[in-house]
């Protein structure tokens, strides 16, 4: 077993002065249960808490860290930056450059804006495909996750793509009704839904590859559907890139799936660690935003020259080390020994590229929100403690994703192969 009294007392204090102690609810440790860890520092595929355990970390910060912690790449271009200065309120040319990097990588897309979150980035784009449409509706899945925006809090009425309805206090159901939630995995639903209110909706937005409830990759020919109904109606797609986005290749979900969306969101890699959000998309639409348009859209703190210099130094990084290549050798490596370790269970591993879930259900891996088990969760849980007892972080809950980054060696994989094995005895 681990000590973890600093944690603990740590912890303790922060309740007093932040709700749940936490800055982000997902951190509380909620779903499994027990005190958070404190982290205290990390650096490549480690983090080490404030008692001093060391831990193999497959969180990763929730997707961000694509090089691993701490990338010397990262840490000296912050600091160069740092030294001229942190933010000026005006144009600088890292954000031209990471503009141009993210453009050039980006299947379709001309222009980007940069925000400060990937919450910003998917209410900027909703905005804009409302103002480029002059239409109301907008339509998402069960499932994704799209930040925390008003109108983006919105779970599912009764009844077939009814109205939604809030899915957080505080939210108008003025609000959610504006939102339509539909289940992935269901064309025909969707086919219906645009025969029935096509020349209403403004926008479709979706993870392309959903990576926020389980990993709920979708068949073939899923997104291209998409692609055709919003186009045949007039609707924008959006492709939510913020999880996807350099993630699962250079081009993100729109260059390994061959469709290209009308606007995409960004966050998580483009941000290298710090706070980055971006949307954009095809220039006619572009246009339409503040100042050249009538879509406003700001922020103070948007484009500053730190948040750029990581996120230029991590995509340069990437680039350089033909990252996606190694990124599915490691992803092929983990699969090897871990999908058999669950197979044995009836249990199964997904993957996509460096990204990956544990379904701890039988049968084939869900497609939608709704076909995960909730039985899943408590043997998580149970792995989850063990995994932690043993020195490797996954995230604490049964609906979250793991993330590998280049920081990961084949040792570390064998390393988590066995210490998840030990762990499924306890599940
Ligand atoms: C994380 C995430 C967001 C929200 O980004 P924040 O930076 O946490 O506001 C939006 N969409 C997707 C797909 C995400 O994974």
């Amino acid at each position: 077993m681990i000590t973890t009294t600093r944690s603990e007392e740590l912890y303790e204090r922060a309740q007093r002065v932040i709700p749940g102690g936490v800055s982000s609810p997902v951190r509380a440790f909620g779903a499994v249960g027990g005190t958070p860890l404190v982290i205290a520092s990390a650096k490549g595929a480690h983090v080490v808490d404030e008692d001093g355990n060391r831990f193999l970390d497959f969180v990763g910060s929730w997707g961000p860290l694509i090089l691993g912690h701490a990338p010397d790449v990262v840490v000296d271009a912050v600091s160069a930056a740092a030294a001229k200065g942190t933010t000026f309120g005006a144009p600088c040319r890292a954000e031209l450059e990471l503009a141009e990097a993210v453009t050039a990588a980006y299947p379709g897309l001309d222009q980007v804006r940069f925000v400060s979150s990937g919450t910003e980035a998917t209410m900027s784009a909703i905005r804009l495909a409302r103002g480029v449409t002059g239409r109301e509706l907008i339509v998402k899945f069960a499932g994704c996750y799209h930040g925390h925006a008003d109108h983006l809090l919105v779970s599912a009425g009764s009844g077939l793509a009814t109205f939604g309805q809030p899915s957080s206090a505080g939210v108008p159901a003025a609000f959610a009704e504006r939102t339509i939630v539909v289940d992935l995995d269901d064309e025909a639903a969707l086919e219906a839904l645009f025969t029935d209110r096509g020349d209403e909706i403004a926008c479709v937005i979706v993870e392309p590859i959903p990576a926020n409830n389980g990993l709920l990759v979708q068949r073939d020919g899923f997104h291209a559907k998409l692609r055709e109904l919003t186009r045949r109606h007039g609707a924008l797609l959006i492709f939510d890139e913020v999880i996807n986005g350099f993630r699962v290749a250079r081009g993100g979900a729109a260059e390994r799936l061959g469709v290209e969306p009308d606007l995409a969101t960004f966050g998580k890699v483009i941000g290298g660690g710090l706070p980055v959000g971006a949307f954009g998309g095809k220039r006619e639409y572009m246009d339409r935003l503040a100042p050249l348009g009538p879509v406003y859209q700001a922020g103070t703190l948007s484009g500053n020259p730190l948040a750029m210099a990581a996120g230029l130094a991590t995509l340069g990084a990437l680039d350089r080390a033909d990252a996606w290549t190694r990124l599915e050798e490691l992803g092929a490596g983990l699969e090897r020994r871990v999908a058999p370790l669950l197979a044995a269970r009836g249990w199964s591993l997904v993957r996509v590229g460096s990204i990956f879930w544990m379904s701890l259900q039988d049968g084939d891996a869900p497609r939608r929100a709704d076909a995960i088990d909730g039985a899943a969760a408590d043997r998580y849980r149970a792995i989850f403690h063990a995994l932690l007892a043993d020195g490797v972080c996954i995230a604490p809950s049964a609906y979250e994703v793991g993330f590998l980054s280049l920081a990961h060696t084949e040792a570390d994989l064998d390393r988590f192969a066995e210490a998840l094995e030990r762990a499924l005895t306890k599940a």
